[in-house]
């Protein structure tokens, strides 16, 4: 190997304590997304230290973005150092933001404790760890390639957890994203360090609502049961709908195995009055529900196009139309997100590729998320195509109680990173 990888393999190892305490630090800020907390102090956390390295550091807050209000402003870092030279600028890009600790925790969810080689805590694995690994491959390279061309970013976001409008898309529509100012992201997402992601899959969320009459609970052949239309919606749903489905399958690598199909989930379904409402016997009244809705979480594949998935939908409620008396419903859609993909011989994967097997041995694997992540913005909003997610951590372990990240998987992809600045931002 050339001296200089060397240099930067061991300029990341002599930091591992270094990578432990900032991931700790980190995780003690509780960013709990929602409602959206203490984003100004994580994000002044990591400008004070990005600062001491040279870096030209922005605050922002996503004012106007979803969410974003006095209690509980959107606050976004973004930093940038320049190199000797132009060239281009390499991004990395971490949500700060994390999900409620949920219960059956048996470690304190904040309190990022080290314990046989891993660090325990919400966001530790999604994905603090992965931030504070970019963090420090950067610090390693500056010391071991201090004339380099070119621009390093870094950025922590807010909100990614409840969609990113209030981090990425925000940053993205201001040109945080756009290919002039930035050629390549990487977004260390929790996807293994020895894994590349691609991309993602799609997503369309709907609300479907079945309308009907009221009337009395004893006499409901004197009403119309929406409920009972949903029922027949759902009915054909499984008939006709989940079977086609099950048939199809991607070329893309997503994981898990089971995600390769397009998947529907009934995300809710309320009918009629809302259980104990209003009621301080505990029972309900006698009515017939006048209406039922039901929101559909739709997994898009990449070889799906987005207009015809919609097309099949309403073609099953056209169907149950044409063969039910009375039946009316309406459909709404929530939310839309199109696949992600970026190409397998995209200047980022190469690079990243190359470096994973350098410092693993082994060849890297590519993968596709089942769900959607900041990616959606930087490919739609910013029209930047070279991004990938690598970064350390088991993505099973995100969401989960005794969340953890272990020590060596940071360590190791932080030299991955290292390697893949060395190689995309020459020195001059
Ligand atoms: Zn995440």
């Amino acid at each position: 190997m050339e001296m200089v990888r060397e240099r930067l393999l061991d300029a990341v190892e002599a930091r591992r304590e270094e990578l432990i305490a900032l991931t700790q630090e980190l995780v003690r800020v509780p960013t709990r997304n929602p409602p959206g907390e203490n984003y100004r102090e994580i994000c002044q956390l990591l400008g004070a230290r990005l600062r001491k390295s040279g870096f030209a550091v922005e605050y922002l807050r996503a004012e106007g973005a979803p969410g974003d209000c006095d209690a509980f402003p959107r606050w976004n870092v973004v930093a940038r150092r320049e190199g000797r030279g132009p060239g281009e600028c390499v991004h990395f890009n971490s949500h700060v933001d994390v999900v409620e600790e949920g219960r059956g925790w048996s470690h304190d969810p904040f309190a990022a404790t080290l314990e046989g080689g891993r660090i325990y805590g919400r966001g530790t694995c999604d994905m603090k760890g992965g931030l504070a690994a970019s963090v420090i491959a950067v610090e390693a390279f500056l010391e071991v390639c201090p004339d380099y061309t070119g621009a390093i970013e870094i950025s922590g976001t807010a909100d990614e957890e409840s969609g990113g409008f209030g981090g990425v898309a925000w940053l993205a529509e201001r040109g945080y994203f756009s290919p002039r100012r930035v050629q390549h992201v990487i977004i260390p997402e929790p996807l293994h360090k020895d894994r590349i992601c691609l991309g993602h899959r799609g997503v369309w969320w709907a609300e479907v609502e079945t309308r009907g009459r009221i009337a009395h609970g004893s006499m409901p052949f004197l009403g119309d049961c929406a409920v009972r239309h949903m029922g027949a919606v759902l009915a054909e749903l499984e008939r006709t709908l989940f079977p086609a489905l099950e048939k199809r399958l991607t070329e893309t690598p997503v994981i898990p195995e089971g995600a390769r199909r397009p998947t529907l989930n009934i995300n809710s379904f309320h009918g009629g009055q809302a259980e104990n409402e209003g009621n301080a016997t505990g029972l309900p009244s006698a009515c017939v529900p006048d209406s039922c809705r039901m929101v559909i979480d739709r997994r898009i594949i990449w070889e799906e196009d987005m207009e015809e998935v919609q097309r099949e939908f309403t073609e099953v409620l056209e169907r149950v139309r044409a063969r039910r008396e009375n039946f009316a419903y309406d459909i709404r859609e929530l939310f839309r997100v199109y696949p992600s993909m970026t190409a397998r011989d995209a200047p980022v994967v190469n690079t990243v590729s190359k470096a994973v097997a350098e410092v693993l041995g082994r060849p890297a694997g590519y993968v596709v998320s089942p769900g959607t992540y900041d990616q959606k913005h930087i490919d739609r909003i910013g029209r930047l195509k070279n991004c990938i997610a690598y970064g350390p951590g088991i993505l099973e372990l995100a969401h989960q109680p005794d969340e953890y990240v272990e020590v060596q998987d940071m360590v190791d992809s932080a030299k991955v990173m290292a390697l893949a600045l060395k190689d995309l931002l020459p020195s001059g």
